[in-house]
């Protein structure tokens, strides 16, 4: 997998304070898009183990107190990423306790399949579904568009 940003401290997605991922690859194509750059999996950097390691420790660092990763991109569930996605989301509920788990992707829950279902069963909180441009509200918080869903598959 390849990634383009990694903000170990990021207040705009998601609740709290946390650290965030923009991963490379995605085949979604919407109209609009904001991030057309990360649409080809080879574009950024690799996804090292040293990258993954960065991460839990950001995590767990006590004296930045972080409520969880953001995984975004690009689309986390693109094919290519799921095992280096799985990988990752696995090692967070194993290696940081109580940190909350935020994925958007442009697939809807309903058409997941079974790798990404899985991927889905260590994730708090899922925006779903494509960008779409005329459905496009500034208002809204956490997604760009109003078809998009909020599943908040844990709560407080
Ligand atoms: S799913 Fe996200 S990254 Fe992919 S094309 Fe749509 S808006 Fe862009």
């Amino acid at each position: 997998m390849n990634y383009h940003n990694y903000y170990p401290i990021d207040v705009v997605n998601g609740l709290g304070t946390r650290c965030t991922l923009f991963v490379s690859g995605c085949i979604h194509q919407c109209r609009g898009c904001y991030n057309q750059s990360t649409w080809s999996p080879s574009s950024g950097h690799l996804f090292t183990q040293e990258m993954e390691d960065q991460i839990i420790a950001d995590l767990n660092d006590s004296r930045i107190k972080r409520r969880g990763l953001s995984l975004s991109g690009g689309d986390p569930l693109f094919p290519g990423n799921l095992d280096a996605v799985l990988k990752l989301v696995k090692r967070v509920k194993a290696s940081c306790p109580g940190k909350d788990i935020w994925l958007w992707s442009g697939y809807v829950l309903s058409e997941l399949s079974e790798q990404q279902q899985e991927v889905m069963s260590y994730v708090d909180t899922f925006i779903d579904g494509k960008f779409e441009k005329d459905l496009f509200d500034a208002r809204l918080e956490w997604r760009g568009s109003s078809n998009q869903v909020i599943h908040r598959f844990t709560l407080d």
